[in-house]
């Protein structure tokens, strides 16, 4: 140490041009009363009421903020997941809707008794046939076809087995040029038979059904080899994109769960993330779709299929929303008891064991803010004071907060425009950082290191208040009081 040398900035550094270690709780106990500072580094550990209920207040307020981050996570994963059930109950009702009020296109195509009838040209596409039986007890046998100028067959045998009624849907995979509709009776009476055709856009609902349930399958089968296989480094594809930015990968991984993935989630063997998830619950929500269409007679009973399952996910969308509003409602409690905006958002909260230290080593200065919370895209120390809430910050207190506006500012490379210091929920402190602030930071840095260097470190003051409210006062021997 004796040969520790000043820089041409002024800081102090050893024989091995290594800045000599100084702590923002070095500066906090410094600015309060050197001789503090030096008991401290003596190894004389504060005592007394105040020290106690100070790092007790303290970790209820780290364990309130934590969970106050942790709720906001929740929140938003429950406001993720109440939108998507949302989105299916809207998706069904559309479906719902559209199978009772969309049209078919009436062709004016109709027909009776036994016999051929000319219908023209008919394009390609679904097709309804409406089949009548004024007597009710079906055609008995007698059946409908359809054949094309060439007489291939290209629609039928359709018959109406029993009843007044029935409408069937069929496609013509072709274009039927000279189309002929031939009622071939066997039953005793023609006169009872009718039959009128209609064009349809609509993929009847068993079709549709099918479809989907084969789309689902589909679907489920990609999802899984998704899963499977590392497909994302195949395609070189690290998702999603990491901002390299050290306080962020520091703090925010190591203590809280992201919404639903790691930040540094890449895939790879039996492994899935949002894609993964998100194929997955498509795959079932089509499945559902698909068999609730396939059971469908019709397209009445299509849409009613399809309203009841749009009910039965407007229930589990309603309990969802139970999750999101009980989520809300605790957020916003643990705000108002923390004293911050219910938007605010926790980078990191100092837990007093697991979080990193963030150090310059150019100038050999090193600390850990209570919390840095993002406002307007700033990262922003806060610290939390605990004890009677002043008219104005300390000096020591302001000191402390300068050292961690600096680190977080050369962790970052971003300039923090402030920082924060809190005394209990109702009273916060903005500092600014600016140069007169950046100057003062600097010296205390230099003083400490010179006194750790030359040694002298003095009481600074005269105030018998100092003393009494000092925790070192037990193994001071300058004490005023
Ligand atoms: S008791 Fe007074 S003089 Fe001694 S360390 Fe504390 S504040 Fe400084």
């Amino acid at each position: 140490m004796d040969e520790a040398t000043q820089d041409e900035n002024g800081f102090w550094k050893d024989a091995n041009g290594v800045a000599i270690s100084v702590s923002a709780s070095d500066l906090e106990r410094h600015a309060y009363c050197p001789l503090s500072w030096k008991l401290a580094k003596e190894g004389h550990d504060g005592k007394g009421e105040a020290i106690t209920a100070g790092i007790d207040k303290h970790q209820k307020i780290h364990d309130k903020i934590e969970s106050f981050h942790n709720r906001s996570i929740d929140s938003r994963r429950e406001i993720a997941v109440w939108t998507w059930t949302l989105s299916i109950v809207i998706i069904f009702l559309i479906d719902s809707f559209a199978f009772v009020y969309l049209e078919d296109d009436y062709l004016g195509i109709s027909g009776d008794g036994f016999g051929s009838q000319e219908i023209g040209s008919l394009d390609s596409g679904w097709y309804h046939l409406t089949m009548y039986d004024t007597q009710g007890d079906g055609w008995n046998g007698t059946d409908l076809i359809m054949i094309d100028e060439n007489n291939n067959l290209v629609a039928g045998p359709f018959e109406l087995i029993n009843g007044t009624e029935e409408k069937i849907t069929f496609r013509l995979g072709s274009d039927c040029g000279g189309c002929l509709v031939i009622i071939r009776g066997v039953s005793l009476d023609s006169i009872e038979i009718s039959w009128a055709l209609s064009a349809t856009d609509f993929v009847p609902p068993k079709e549709l059904g099918k479809f989907l349930v084969m789309l689902s399958a589909s679907v489920l089968f990609v999802s899984i080899l998704m899963i499977a296989l590392p497909w994302r480094e195949r395609f070189g594809w690290n998702e999603p994109e990491i901002e390299q930015n050290n306080v962020v990968q520091t703090f925010d991984q190591k203590i809280f769960k992201p919404v639903w993935q790691t930040v540094d989630f890449v895939g790879g063997w039996i492994s899935g993330g949002r894609i993964e998830g998100f194929a997955l619950l498509s795959s079932i929500v089509i499945m559902i779709h698909g068999v609730s269409l396939y059971v469908a007679d019709n397209r009445q009973q299509a849409a009613l299929v399809l309203a009841l399952v749009a009910l039965l996910w407007l229930i589990i969308s309603s309990s969802q929303l139970f999750k999101v509003l009980r989520s809300i409602a605790a957020r916003e409690k643990l705000s108002l008891e923390l004293g911050i905006d219910y938007s605010t958002k926790i980078n990191y909260s100092d837990d007093s064991k697991e979080s990193s230290i963030l150090s310059d080593e150019e100038i050999g200065l090193r600390g850990r803010p209570d919390q840095i919370v993002i406002i307007d895209g700033s990262f922003i120390p806060v610290e939390q004071k605990t004890g009677k809430i002043p008219t104005d910050p300390h000096l020591s207190h302001k000191i402390q907060l300068l050292a961690y506006i600096h680190l977080i500012e050369s962790s970052t490379g971003t300039k923090p425009p402030y920082g924060a210091l809190r005394y209990g929920a109702d009273v916060a402190f903005p500092i600014e950082w600016n140069d007169e602030n950046r100057n003062l930071l600097m010296e205390n840095i230099q003083e400490v290191q010179r006194l750790t260097i030359q040694g002298g470190a003095k009481r600074n003051h005269q105030q018998r208040g100092k003393c009494r409210n000092c925790s070192r006062k037990h193994v001071c021997n300058d004490s005023l009081s």
